[in-house]
């Protein structure tokens, strides 16, 4: 079988007392766009930087393309296309000139492929960097991931600043890689983004991995929104009683909730309290499931 694309065993990284990577364990498979989610501060740039060798695991092992992200960093640098987060350009050059000194890095570009790059994502690369917009920055920075065509992209927070026709031509760019066969690692806080792009997505809490599914799975699980409307008014309090239920608001004889769980069990607990004489239901949308995940975190820290 061929090597996978990006393993992590156990990778924990602590900071002293800050766990900002807790025993990951994660397999990333070849032509997928894998969704790497997670609010500010969740883990998500330690962990793509832990297992790129910029930092050292306090435990744990990983490879990406089946090789050793320490022992074997230069040689993955051949195989890869990086944007990290918070990607250094230098002022002075221009957008041709700092595609110029990393293509040299890595030993020439073929030059059609940036320009095929600059004219989709609207990129211009005579100015000097220090004078673009952030937005417009970024789009360099995309260029120098995408331009040695890699087997495996490792994108942290790709879209920052993108007005939304670039960031679409940038899907498309990531969906056409996926197509060829070659595999995307997109870390994000944009649930709207990777909802877009991603066949599968991790969630990232607290340095762990709190969710690894498919993203019809995600939306499976999700608690669904009910809509209910009894013959006569009714409280709040006897709707939170029922298990699964939560998040009420009342309107006359109208109630809104959230619920997770079996809808035959709502019903039957529904029909034993109220008369009910319309009911509707609706998915939650990916933030609302991400919520579920995150919903605790006062509690747990
Ligand atoms: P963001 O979206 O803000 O980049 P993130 O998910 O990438 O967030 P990390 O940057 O990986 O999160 O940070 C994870 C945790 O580790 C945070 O609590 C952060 O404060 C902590 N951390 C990161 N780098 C260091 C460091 N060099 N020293 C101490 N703590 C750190």
């Amino acid at each position: 079988m061929a090597n996978s694309p990006m393993l992590a065993e156990g990778l924990t990284k602590h900071y002293g007392d800050v766990k900002a990577l807790c025993e990951l364990d994660l397999e990333v498979s070849a032509g997928e766009i894998f969704g790497f989610l997670g609010p500010n501060g969740a883990g998500k740039t330690t962990m793509i930087r832990t297992i790129l060798d910029e930092i050292r695991p306090t435990a744990g092992r990983s490879t990406i393309l089946g090789l050793k992200s320490h022992e074997d960093s230069v040689e993955i640098r051949r195989h890869i296309g990086y944007l990290p987060s918070d990607i250094t350009l230098y002022p002075a050059l221009t957008g041709r000139d700092t595609l110029t000194f990393f293509a040299n890095l890595r030993g020439g570009v073929d030059w059609s492929i940036v320009d095929d790059l600059a004219e989709r994502l609207n990129a211009d690369l005579s100015k000097k960097v220090g004078n673009l917009s952030s937005g417009n920055r970024q789009k360099v920075g995309l260029i120098q991931a995408l331009m040695n065509e890699p087997e495996l992209l490792i994108m942290d927070e790709p879209s920052t600043g993108l007005d939304p026709l670039v960031q679409s031509e940038f899907h498309r760019i990531l969906q056409e890689i996926a197509a060829e066969g070659r595999t995307v690692f997109l870390s994000s806080h944009t649930l709207s983004e990777v909802q877009l792009v991603a066949n599968r997505v991790g969630i990232i809490r607290h340095g762990r991995l709190v969710a690894l599914e498919s993203l019809e799975e995600l939306r499976s699980k999700a608690m669904r929104k009910i809509d209910l409307t009894f013959s006569a008014p009714v409280d709040a309090a006897s709707l939170e009683q029922i298990s699964g239920v939560r998040d009420v608001s009342i309107s006359g004889d109208k109630a809104t909730l959230s619920f997770e769980g079996k809808m035959v069990e709502l019903l039957e607990s529904l029909a034993g309290r109220h008369d009910v004489v319309d009911i509707g239901t609706r998915e939650a949308d990916l933030d609302e499931i991400f919520l579920t995940y995150y919903r605790d975190d006062e509690t747990d820290k």
